[in-house]
């Protein structure tokens, strides 16, 4: 590694990147390409010699961008979308160029540390209890994915019960969830060995708006323990992927606490709205459950990847992922005043990712971070607005976040073969299909009770109230299309 030639070839990466963001909105947002279209055009195998950084860029430009879907495009409306920052993209910049894998303490003390610092100050920003907090007792720990949270914090749960029943007594764990739940908890489950019989899946309904209900899942936990099981884990969401759905964590939580369960409360995407005092309402009752995360990624600026965990007792997380083999052993942790990262998370090796979080509370500010959460909700209530103005669609759920669950409503469908809402679903599947196929906005759909719904996420970083406004004319454009 050169420093001058770093330098040099770095200037170029950013200069590439910055005329990307300049012209981010002439590209199709969806990828347009076919299957396989890289292959057909990249050699068979590895250059033998090397190739200047100019040659590489300029594939990236004519072969890589045409298979890129846009996430950052203020066009794009899918999934849960990760809007960029130049806090986050810079923090993470130089998280790659230290390069520390930090596992320990001693590995990079101002990783752990930082990382300490960051999850103290997150917590405050969203009014956590103090047990949250290692100022409290408590800690939080920087991971890849919400999958993961689920995961450590699922076996942490398994091993503190096992203790208590015996290691015999695996197959007897129950975990609970909703029919909404992210599906990162049934592969969660399967991963730590929990019996598949025993995940109970607790059935929601639009009367209802996708709640998880407490007194049926009481019902659950009673039968399942007059048949001899053992009740572990609730999986609470605040935000379900689908339609945003609030489960009721304050009455839930006192379910949890009466039967002993382990809660953890997934607020992937929506936790981040929490820092707003107005929307911290969601996390009534959190001082009753075990371990909340949410992804910083999905709302709160931070580039890509960013799973801030936090656990009242990690004392349960570390005794199940703590190992100490000889090649790490040193003064530090044998002292055990300090936090060895490596215990709070399946990997040993980690990234330095609190430099980026760092950057981005720095950078915006408390008062900013809340700006951006409430200016992306202000553009998602414009945009129900629209909708529920164009009386051939409806508003399918009620909004909480920045999230709007639309379709074409069934009157404005002239059943085509009497086949009623699977009529109403292929018209909405074609409007979503054709609408993306134009490369102008990028959107995304769920299933909510047989209903084909299509979800509208306002996150990005560089959208504003035209994109919005635009991505509504072209929706009506290809309506009208479809619907004559
Ligand atoms: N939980 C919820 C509510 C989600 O929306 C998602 C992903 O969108 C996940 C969990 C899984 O997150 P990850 O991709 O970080 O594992």
């Amino acid at each position: 590694l050169d420093a001058e030639e770093f330098r040099r070839q770095g200037h170029l990466m950013i200069d590439f990147l910055a005329d990307y963001y300049h012209n981010i909105e002439t590209f199709p947002v969806r990828s347009q390409v076919s299957p396989g279209y890289l292959r057909e055009i990249m050699p068979k195998s590895a250059p033998y010699n090397p190739e200047q950084i100019e040659t590489v860029l300029e594939d990236v430009r004519r072969k890589i961008l045409p298979g890129i879907t846009h996430w950052q495009s203020p066009n794009f409306f899918a999934y849960f979308p990760v809007p960029a920052s130049t806090a986050g993209f810079l923090g993470e910049m130089l998280a790659t160029g230290l390069n520390v894998p930090s596992f320990n303490w001693i590995s990079s003390p101002a990783a752990t540390e930082l990382e300490n610092i960051v999850m103290d100050w997150l917590g405050k920003m969203l009014q956590l209890p103090k047990s949250f907090l290692f100022s409290g007792g408590g800690g939080g720990v920087l991971q890849a994915s919400s999958s993961e949270a689920i995961l450590c914090t699922l076996v942490a749960a398994r091993d503190k019960t096992l203790r208590q029943h015996g290691m015999e007594n695996i197959g007897r764990l129950v975990v609970y969830c909703s029919d909404q739940t992210h599906s990162s908890l049934l592969k969660g489950a399967k991963i730590a060995g929990m019996n598949p019989k025993n995940f109970r899946t607790i059935k929601t309904s639009k009367s209802s708006n996708f709640q998880l209900c407490p007194t049926q899942l009481e019902l659950a936990i009673l039968s399942d323990v007059e048949n001899g099981l053992i009740p572990l884990y609730l999986c609470v969401t605040i935000g379900t992927t689908s339609s945003t759905a609030v489960d009721p964590l304050e009455t839930l939580s006192e379910v949890g606490k009466m039967y002993k369960l382990w809660v953890h409360v997934d607020a992937a995407y929506a936790g981040s709205a929490c820092i707003c005092p107005e929307f911290r309402h969601f996390l009534d009752g959190i001082e009753n459950v075990n371990s909340f995360s949410l992804n910083a990624h999905k709302w709160l600026l931070t580039t890509l990847d960013c799973c801030c965990l936090w656990l009242k007792d990690p004392s349960d997380l570390i005794k199940s992922l703590s190992t100490y083999p000889d090649y790490l052993k040193n003064h530090a942790s044998d002292t055990r005043k300090v936090v060895d990262y490596k215990d709070w998370q399946i990997m040993l090796t980690r990234r330095f990712r609190a430099l980026k979080l760092w950057f981005v509370l720095r950078s915006y500010g408390v008062d900013k971070l809340r700006g951006f959460i409430r200016g992306r909700m202000a553009m998602a209530k414009y945009f129900e607005g629209l909708v529920a103005m164009d009386k051939r669609f409806e508003v399918v759920v009620p909004r909480h976040f920045s999230m709007v669950c639309f379709r074409v409503s069934p009157s404005a469908v002239v059943c085509c073969d009497g086949n009623g809402e699977n009529d109403v679903n292929e018209i909405n599947r074609k409007l979503l299909e054709s609408v993306n196929g134009s490369g102008k906005l990028y959107m995304s759909h769920t299933v909510l009770e047989g209903v084909y719904v299509i979800r509208f996420p306002i996150v990005g970083t560089l959208t504003d109230f035209r994109h919005v406004s635009a991505a509504w004319k072209v929706l009506q454009n290809h309506a009208d299309s479809l619907l004559a």
